[in-house]
């Protein structure tokens, strides 16, 4: 039963949609390009939230919150920032409404206009830089590692559920340094950091690598990113950590006492960010035609217990195994749900769970209490045991969750795999970008914007990244035939 789930090979993205919306994940809102995310994808991404704060705090980062509105002129202080992000930006600039002329409706107060007008954070370098001139004086004040989780909001025209959306909730760190060194140092730890949780939590492969200059965030010197791989064979872009030079402390003159002697220096700035987008990565990268498919460790529970039953005493006599076990469980860690409605059918809640991609599932019916043994089955391969009830069932089925997850990332790995090509002729690279299948394509590139942007223009495929994982031979490029440096990825994105 897939609850009239369209297959992926016919409308993957009427798949994906339709996935969001009966794996009740989220919505969309009346405010164009703005989602209602519901109580199971929230509960998915308090678990992202958790995990990767835990790492950002082991690396040394604080959090700290600032406000949502910046003012019009913070933004222009940076000259490519604001050029970067001013098509995109919601302004506020009224602080009243009133009755109108019929008394019946409220209009906007003409009287009530801001001085100056505010602008909803698409980012917050801006205003963060603002409080680093007060916070930072000496080298002692250094280096300055802060993290915010926020929402914040690009005016984006296309929109799509978790993958890009108008308003999305997002954590951005804001680092500040002594030296040059140190800041990149800092940029690529924490490309790192995402890296290790999109592998190790996720279940989701990742290439690592540096940006050209026509993809990179608007104010920065460089943009480190992940890069995933979707089912339907587009890149997702799944985090990025920007190297901002000395840019922000010159636009805000932010500046310290050296420790050599006291000499006034402009301040190196970080700042990286993932956002609610990694819930469409999620969801993209391991679901199937039957639903969501989750690793264990970012699932809201990891374990479900249905009992089959057909009265009460039957009820009550399962009850009591399935709350040992939940027990037995809880002990090792693992979180369980028991689902002991009797307002939905057995058949019914196996559909629900499938759907809703819980990782194991556990029914006990009468005959299981004579034999004592339960029905296990793993949602990732849709296969089902029975297992006997005896000492070692917990630690089974922990053993069971860690499978589901080592198998789910490698699954994603060998998908990757076979949609990774290396090409040497531009015939070559337009066919595998223009198949069904897609990928992502290795390739020669001169260096210059203009064959990047003549590539995209001409196939729709544009470089995800420069890789810094790999050993780069000298060629020549794909589509000019100039000298190249090395092979970077091109891929159709998201
Ligand atoms: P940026 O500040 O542009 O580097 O973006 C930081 C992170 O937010 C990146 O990982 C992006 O993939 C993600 N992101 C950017 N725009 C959106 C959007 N409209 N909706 C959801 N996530 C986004």
């Amino acid at each position: 039963m897939s609850k009239g789930l369209p297959k992926r090979s016919e409308d993957y993205s009427l798949w994906y949609n339709e996935l969001v919306k009966k794996a009740d994940l989220a919505e969309n809102s009346d405010v164009r390009g703005c989602m209602v995310i519901k109580p199971y994808g929230f509960a998915i991404w308090e678990k992202m939230q958790a995990t990767l704060d835990g790492m950002f705090k082991d690396t040394g980062h604080s959090n700290a919150y600032f406000p949502l509105f910046i003012p019009k002129s913070y933004l222009s202080k940076e000259a490519d920032h604001v050029e970067g992000f001013a098509k995109e930006c919601a302004v506020v600039t009224h602080y009243r409404l009133k009755n109108d002329e019929n008394g019946k409706g409220v209009v906007v107060d003409p009287d009530a206009k801001l001085e100056e007008e505010l602008i909803v954070r698409p980012t917050s370098e801006t205003i963060i830089w603002n409080s680093y001139k007060n916070w930072i004086q000496s080298y002692r004040d250094l280096p300055l590692l802060i993290n915010q989780w926020a929402n914040v909001v690009r005016w984006e025209m296309r929109t799509r559920l978790f993958l890009r959306t108008a308003e999305f909730l997002w954590q951005e760190g804001h680092t500040a340094h002594a030296t040059k060194q140190e800041a990149i140092d800092e940029t690529v730890q924490m490309m790192n950091v995402y890296a290790d949780f999109a592998e190790n939590f996720l279940a989701l492969p990742v290439l690592k690598g540096v940006k050209s200059e026509s993809e990179r965030f608007a104010g920065a010197e460089d943009t480190y990113c992940i890069e995933a791989l979707m089912q339907d064979g587009k890149a997702l872009q799944a985090g990025t950590s920007h190297f901002l030079g000395q840019n922000f402390a010159k636009a805000f003159d932010v500046k310290f006492a050296n420790a050599e002697g006291g000499a006034m220096e402009y301040v190196w700035g970080t700042s990286w960010g993932v956002s609610t987008r990694l819930m469409g990565a999620l969801i993209m990268a391991h679901s199937d035609d039957q639903g969501l498919v989750l690793p264990p460790k970012l699932a809201p529970f990891q374990v479900v217990i249905v009992p089959i039953f057909k009265s009460d005493e039957q009820l009550a006599e399962i009850s009591e195994v399935a709350l040992k076990i939940k027990d037995d469980l809880k002990k090792l860690g693992i979180s369980v749900k028991f689902d002991n409605r009797k307002t939905h059918k057995p058949g019914w809640k196996f559909a629900e769970y499938e759907l809703k991609g819980t990782p194991v599932r556990i029914a006990i019916g009468p005959k299981d209490l004579e034999n004592g043994t339960i029905e296990v089955a793993r949602r990732d391969l849709l296969e089902k045991n029975v297992m006997p009830l005896d000492d070692t069932f917990a630690q089974g089925i922990s053993d069971l969750l860690d499978n589901i997850q080592e198998t789910i990332y490698k699954k994603a790995l060998d998908y990757r795999t076979s949609h990774s090509f290396e090409v040497d002729t531009y015939e070559e690279f337009k066919k595998i970008i223009a198949s069904e299948a897609g990928g992502f394509v290795y390739a020669h590139w001169d260096g210059t914007a203009e064959t990047e942007e003549r590539i995209k223009n001409e196939t729709k495929a544009t470089i995800r990244c420069i890789p810094i994982d790999q050993k780069q031979e000298e060629g020549k490029c794909v589509y000019s035939g100039q000298p190249s440096k090395g092979r970077v990825v091109f891929a159709k994105a998201y």
